[in-house]
């Protein structure tokens, strides 16, 4: 599927380049608001902020939105310019820390909107500030709100750049919650002094366009991981993980595989040890059926993972399947990263960030439009340092 040169004893995490490209292209021909914003918390999903980011400003992305202010400057290090909005809010540094990275924090509560106000000097302060709808983790209530809206001299000395609030039940688009979100943040923001309204993520930009709101924060849907699977969204998969088959060997019935006797072999069966675990990010323990595609065949996992190694029937399997050199697919085009995720009763986002985070990543830049930010092939992320 790449014409990467991977590592022949590691597992690989490669990065298509152009599916981002594609899904940001979807996200914004989807979405009615003013601008897309691309979510990038923890190394953009798991892909990485330094390749991810300025690709996504060569195609005009100019909101990035993370969590922390570490992020923010990774962020700024990828993209001198653009706005970075920080969601953890104003805890991360000093209103020195932010400015001097052009970051704008999300105010979680009353407390902060207070303590900007009474940092803010001459000029007022940027900031957005999160509503509480109904999730009821960060954010202003209705009670603060109204507060808010009795003291205009606190808003006075900030100036907000969004208000913006997040679904409960984003993954069923059809919840009568979401509506009631929508309605309560539209009300609310009535209210207060007019800025944007943030409303949508990935969810969201694929739903009802009454309800987009201003601003989109999008993260999975850029990155290919579906968020609502009853109604699937026109993204394709970014990253493809990837394990070298190590040893093709038979079993015998009876035998056990693995630690602690997890799996026992009920009769005669063939199994694959991959070069992959849970080390690389793939789940510890799988509660129901799980598979990886050896050459597009099926091969269930049996037994939990190791630290850097996991085992896989191939029972069933062509011999021409099991040649050497090649390598099982543990999600990627062809098998979403839910599967695996639900075998072990997870997020999508769980594996894929943590595969991300974990593996080595390789990138596969755009083919057409040269220059569009794409990193030079294959370009290990945590390669030794070399001189
Ligand atoms: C993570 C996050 C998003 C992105 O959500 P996706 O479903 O991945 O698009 C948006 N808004 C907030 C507040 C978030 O924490």
């Amino acid at each position: 599927m790449t014409t990467l040169a991977l590592p022949a004893d590691r597992c690989a995490l490669v990065v298509e380049m152009a599916a981002i490209r594609a899904n940001w292209r979807a996200v914004r021909q989807s979405f009615a608001g003013a601008g897309v914003g691309a979510v990038v918390k923890q190394d953009a999903y798991g892909l990485g902020i330094a390749e991810v980011v300025p690709l996504l400003a060569a195609l005009g992305c100019r909101d990035f939105w993370v969590a922390d202010l570490q992020e923010a400057a990774d962020v700024r290090r990828a993209e001198p310019s653009g706005r970075i909005f920080v969601l953890h809010g104003l805890v991360g540094g000093t209103l020195r820390d932010y400015q001097a990275l052009g970051a704008i924090p999300v105010l979680v509560d009353m407390s902060e909107v207070e303590a900007l106000a009474r940092l803010a000097g001459d000029a007022p302060a940027a900031c957005a500030i999160h509503l509480d709808t109904g999730l009821n983790r960060l954010g202003l209530g209705l009670a603060e709100v109204r507060r808010l809206a009795a003291e205009p001299g606190l808003l006075g000395r900030l100036q907000v750049a969004a208000y913006v609030t997040h679904l409960a039940h984003f993954s069923d688009p059809g919840a009568r919650a979401n509506l009631w979100q929508w309605r309560r943040f539209s009300a609310w923001t009535r209210h207060l002094p007019p800025a944007p309204l943030s409303f949508s993520a990935s969810s969201g930009v694929f739903g009802p366009k009454e309800r987009h709101g201003d601003l989109a924060r999008v993260g999975s849907a850029l990155y290919g991981v579906e968020t609502t699977p009853s109604r699937p969204q026109p993204i394709v998969a970014a990253a493809t993980l990837t394990a070298p088959i190590l040893r093709v060997h038979r079993v015998p019935a009876g035998r056990e595989v693995g630690y602690s006797g997890a799996y026992r072999t009920r009769s005669a069966r063939r199994l694959a040890q991959l070069g992959i675990g849970y080390g690389d990010g793939v789940p510890y323990r799988f509660h129901g059926d799980a598979h990886v595609l050896i050459d597009g065949h099926r091969a269930p996992v049996v037994s939990t993972s190791a630290m850097s190694l996991m085992s896989v029937d191939v029972t069933d399997l062509p011999e021409e399947a099991l040649r050497p050199g090649l390598r099982a697919v543990l999600f990627g085009p062809g098998l979403p990263v839910d599967q695996i995720a639900a075998a072990a009763g997870v997020a999508p986002n769980v594996v894929h960030v943590r595969a991300g985070r974990s593996a080595p990543r390789f990138y596969l830049p755009c083919p057409d439009e040269p220059g569009a930010g794409t990193a030079t092939a294959p370009r290990p992320h945590h390669a030794p340092q070399m001189a």
